[in-house]
């Protein structure tokens, strides 16, 4: 009897995982979606206080006609400038000091972790709990990355999440590539998307004084932290020139943590296996990964909302869990939640596509 498949097969060196326990041995006789569904059941009840990111599939679109396009021009006009801005960063990257490079590239890591290891993984999912000194670490890199604060981020993505690939999902994949990359961002939101976003439960996120201080002041936390901050220091402290600080730094840093992010929406939800779970779009996507610190295993990830890697794996191509897994040795992160070998392999075999390479 497998009895050591369906036992934790994290390393002990992580004090504070959980994952389920091994069910009573009658569950083992149980086959495929049976025994998956228990385990699941299981494994939703370790987070108890987070419901609103499970998929509904009893949602579906309302019939009839599509309302119209309302395009925001200002918005249209800013990413555009933005990009342009991106563009010439490039030509002047090589000539770029040494110390800009390094700096570039920290910032980089630090925004996309105030999205993955924040916005993401903490504050929408709950897949593990921070301590204040850590909450607030991430948080700052947060407002680096400015991509609306916090608690708009994770109502959106908890509506991506339960409502996916509707009208009611902030990014719906089912209207294209660049309508989930980029384009959800250029138009008036779906009226499906404000009804159902507004039926959300988000009491935890106004619960949590960090992220409604962030949203009281935005707007002056992103003008310093996205903008002056990463301009002024290569310029200040090394002596770059002020135009090398402000379009490698500033712009392209800031347009590539960007697009890098929407690449999660589309291509993740477009290109790649998807071994846990045909039924959806969302696929296994290694580049996304790569440039995502970790966020491209997004079958997963939508089969598995709950896990605190986004992936079945923990260091592959995810700097984010290698970051929390960091951040739990120094007792600032705990409580992190992983499905079970067992739940896992349940689902591969109920709902996958027939890739999943074993060993
Ligand atoms: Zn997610
Ligand atoms: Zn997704």
């Amino acid at each position: 009897m497998p009895v050591h498949l369906l036992q934790e097969e994290m390393s002990s060196s992580y004090t504070t995982t959980t994952t389920i326990t091994a069910p009573p041995s009658k569950m083992l006789q149980n086959e495929g979606g049976k025994l998956e569904k228990t385990l699941v059941h299981l494994e939703e009840e370790i987070r108890p206080e987070m419901k609103d990111d499970i998929y509904d599939p009893t949602y579906k679109d309302k019939e009839g006609p599509r309302p119209k396009t309302e395009y925001v021009w200002r918005n249209i006009i800013l990413m555009f400038l933005l990009h342009l801005g991106a563009l010439y960063g490039i030509i002047l990257f090589p000539t770029g000091q040494f110390y800009t490079w390094l700096w570039v590239f920290f910032y980089y890591m630090m925004s996309a972790l105030g999205i993955t290891a924040g916005a993401h993984r903490l504050w929408s999912h709950r897949t593990y709990k921070a301590r204040l000194p850590l909450r607030v670490f991430l948080i700052i890199c947060n407002t680096m990355a400015f991509q609306n604060d916090v608690y708009e981020w994770a109502r959106d993505h908890r509506a991506h999440h339960k409502f996916s690939e509707t009208d009611a999902d902030p990014h719906n994949s089912r209207r294209g590539f660049f309508f989930s990359h980029v384009g959800w961002l250029l138009v008036r939101k779906h009226p499906a998307v404000k009804e159902k976003g507004s039926l959300l439960d988000l009491s935890d996120l106004k619960a949590e004084k960090v992220v409604m201080f962030q949203r009281k002041y935005y707007k002056p936390a992103i003008l310093l932290m996205c903008f002056i901050v990463p301009t002024l220091v290569p310029w200040y402290f090394w002596g770059e020139t002020f135009q090398h600080s402000l379009f490698l730094a500033t712009l392209l840093r800031y347009t590539m943590v960007l697009n890098v992010t929407w690449l999660v929406n589309s291509a993740a939800h477009l290109y790649g296996y998807r071994p846990y779970d045909k039924n959806i779009s969302p696929r296994e996507n290694i580049l996304v990964s790569l440039g995502a610190v970790g966020e491209g295993f997004h079958n997963y990830h939508h089969s598995f909302p709950y896990d605190y890697s986004t992936s079945e794996y923990r260091w592959h191509v995810n700097f984010t869990t290698f970051f929390i897994d960091c951040m739990a040795a120094l007792g600032l992160a705990y409580d992190r939640k992983k499905v079970s070998k067992a739940a896992i392999q349940a689902r591969i075999k109920r709902t996958g596509d027939g890739s999943y390479k074993s060993g």
